[in-house]
């Protein structure tokens, strides 16, 4: 047991530590009060910044992430929160926080959203805007000044990589006016992490791991977490689900993990029917929540 730092999440004074990473080197604890799970080692704004300077990889990222799959979450997401919004609510005011290329934006303003967002990475601020002519603001959430003012924000696979979810979330609740919906989507610890932390714990092997808590996600909520932290802010949850969901191609997963070219894509293939029936490991969590009508 470590007594600092404290949990960023819940404040708990108590960490345990759980593996190091052997390829990367930086430490991972877990909250004995949330049950969250998170890198230990201090990272600062700059440091943060520089992960996200890379515009090639950034390009790369952000092909493959636009394909059919992330296209209809997009989709499912949107149909529920018009079904949410009150009837008769004309081009819902919608942010996108972190919103990367802007791919989910031009999706919801097809949808009738009428559409903003923010982004650190510069490389995304230009892309969203040569792609899809959207403008994103480079600024931080807290100097956003419309208070009050939205109908949606939206975080899609944003908040395991802030250095400060607690603030962010609780902006999103200063922007929204009161009825307004906030969506939260973000890996949860699965069953395979699990699998991952027995091969880091006894065998050292931390690559499993490495996929899914790094210097870039920082942070993977617990569901009981997620759920202390919205009623703290002042939310109320509407619908939390623990889901089956990948977002970049399978074959890129095994590549990353080292597997061979030859068996890759027989593997990827078998793997591909398992998630789409449900039937692989449930490793995001997707929330919708409400703030209070006055
Ligand atoms: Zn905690």
């Amino acid at each position: 047991m470590v007594t600092a730092p404290l949990c960023k999440i819940c404040s708990a004074e108590t960490v345990r530590h759980l593996y190091r990473s052997q390829r990367y080197g930086f430490q991972v604890g877990r909250c004995t009060g949330c049950g969250s799970t998170f890198v230990l080692d201090k990272i600062n704004e700059s440091e943060l910044k520089d992960m996200y300077s890379d515009d090639s990889s950034f390009e790369r990222f952000s092909n493959m992430m636009d394909n059919e799959k992330v296209s209809k979450r997009h989709l499912d997401a949107l149909h529920l929160l018009k079904q949410l919004l009150p009837s008769g609510t004309i081009s819902p005011r919608i942010f996108d926080v972190g919103a990367g290329s802007g791919y989910f934006l031009n999706q919801a303003r097809e949808f009738g959203f009428e559409v903003y967002g923010s982004e650190l990475s510069d490389a995304a601020i230009c892309s969203a805007h040569r792609r899809y002519n959207i403008t994103l603001s480079p600024l931080p959430l807290e100097q956003e000044l419309r208070t009050d003012f939205f109908d949606v924000v939206t975080m899609w696979g944003l908040i395991e990589h802030v250095l400060d979810p607690l603030s962010i979330i609780k902006q999103a609740f200063r922007l929204l006016r009161c009825g307004g919906f906030l969506y939260i989507y973000t890996p949860v610890w699965c069953f395979y992490d699990d699998i991952g932390l027995g091969l880091a714990q006894y065998c050292g092997w931390t690559r499993l791991l490495d996929r899914r808590i790094t210097l870039a996600h920082l942070q993977l909520f617990s569901t009981e977490a997620m759920r202390k932290t919205l009623a703290a802010i002042g939310f109320e949850l509407c619908r939390m689900e623990v889901v089956c969901e990948y977002n970049l191609p399978v074959t890129a997963y095994l590549e990353s993990l080292g597997v061979p070219a030859r068996v890759r894509n027989g593997l990827a293939t078998a793997l591909d029917q398992l998630i789409d029936r449900g039937l692989f490991f449930r490793n995001n969590m997707r929330v919708f929540c409400r703030k209070p009508l006055a």
